[in-house]
């Protein structure tokens, strides 16, 4: 992982904390200046990709460096976030112009921070990695993770948190802890795992749906399937018996209803339809499982023990399932 240097131009006490939490033990260093002036002059000593910068306090001008900064590097080169807050959201407009990629509101969750700035936690990453390998299935204690992310794991082809499942019902319940729903999916809804998805019969869920091609005769303002229409000797109009028809002219088609090869179930639109990786149920997408993602930023003071090879064990997929609900 290459290593991304920012530049970080607060006097915040606050926000600096914030922001040097967020970036330890991840892909990220960072330094920081507290006046414009030092923030200008570090910028030229080092090749910072990223520029977090208070839009104005009294010894920072956030909109007068943006603009000495675009003089010098692009937006491909550099990305500069700019740090507001509530009350100051109207010169959010100007930084933007003033060559700002991004606003950041202030006071700031490191979530926010790391995914605007693209912060990689090094740590999370490596240990979900490991969990894969038999070493890292070996019982043993790991300094705390800051954040722990639900992770898709192929062999049961389900979201869970690998080797800290065990830990969810003491996170849920630790007041240090901070959870938050990251997203939100649909999963099968007999056994949650992972579906594909196609267009399809809402009636018996098959693929093999054909769009019905309708002819409109425009002389005697008959409109039927075109098939209907088809003779040896070109088309022809059932009802009026007129033929040699031409397109355009003499008719115009139009799409008609669907109708479905396997069933010939007719319908006018075709339905999701998902297919369960896990146990092959075949569902439509309406009636699948809502299911919120949900990751936990662990405390200070938190070891993560983790267990002999019970990895993505059915207790663990039945707490992201107890997770879900928690949260949904
Ligand atoms: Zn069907
Ligand atoms: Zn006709
Ligand atoms: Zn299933």
């Amino acid at each position: 992982m290459t290593t991304e240097h920012m530049l970080v131009v607060d006097n915040n006490t606050e926000s600096i904390g914030t922001i040097l939490a967020t970036v330890e033990d991840t892909n990220t260093t960072a330094t920081i200046a507290r006046t414009t002036e030092e923030g200008w002059n570090l910028f030229q000593q080092d090749s910072f990709t990223r520029v977090v910068v208070r839009v104005r306090s009294a010894a920072i001008d956030g909109l007068t460096l943006c603009r000495q900064l675009r003089t010098v590097a692009s937006r491909e080169e550099l990305s500069i976030i700019v740090l507001l807050s509530e009350a100051e959201l109207s010169l959010g407009a100007e930084a933007l112009i003033a060559g700002a990629t991004d606003l950041l509101l202030d006071p700031f969750e490191r979530r926010e921070l790391r995914m605007r700035a693209g912060i990689i936690p090094n740590d999370v990453q490596r240990r979900f990695d490991q969990a894969h390998t038999p070493a890292a299935q070996q019982t043993g204690t790991l300094s705390a993770p800051q954040m722990v992310i639900p992770e898709f794991d192929a062999a049961s082809l389900r979201f869970g948190y690998g080797p800290y499942g065990h830990r969810l019902e003491q996170w849920q319940q630790d007041p240090t802890t901070h959870s938050m729903t990251l997203d939100r999916i649909i999963v099968c809804p007999k056994c949650e795992a992972i579906p594909t998805v196609r267009p399809g019969c809402g009636a018996c869920g098959s693929a093999f749906v054909e769009q019905q091609v309708l002819i409109h005769h425009f002389a005697c303002a008959h409109v039927g399937p075109a098939d209907e229409f088809q003779t040896k000797d070109g088309l022809r109009c059932p009802k009026c018996h007129v033929s040699d028809l031409i397109a355009g002219s003499d008719f115009e088609q139009t799409k008609g209803c669907l109708t479905c090869a396997d069933c010939d179930a007719i319908f006018t639109e075709p339905q999701m339809i998902g297919h369960c990786l896990s146990c092959q149920h075949r569902f439509n997408m309406k009636d699948g499982k809502l299911l919120d993602l949900t990751g936990y930023q662990t405390g200070p003071g938190h070891s993560a023990h983790i267990p002999s090879p019970n990895y993505m064990s059915d207790s663990a997929h039945r707490t992201v399932q107890r997770t879900g609900r928690h949260d949904g």
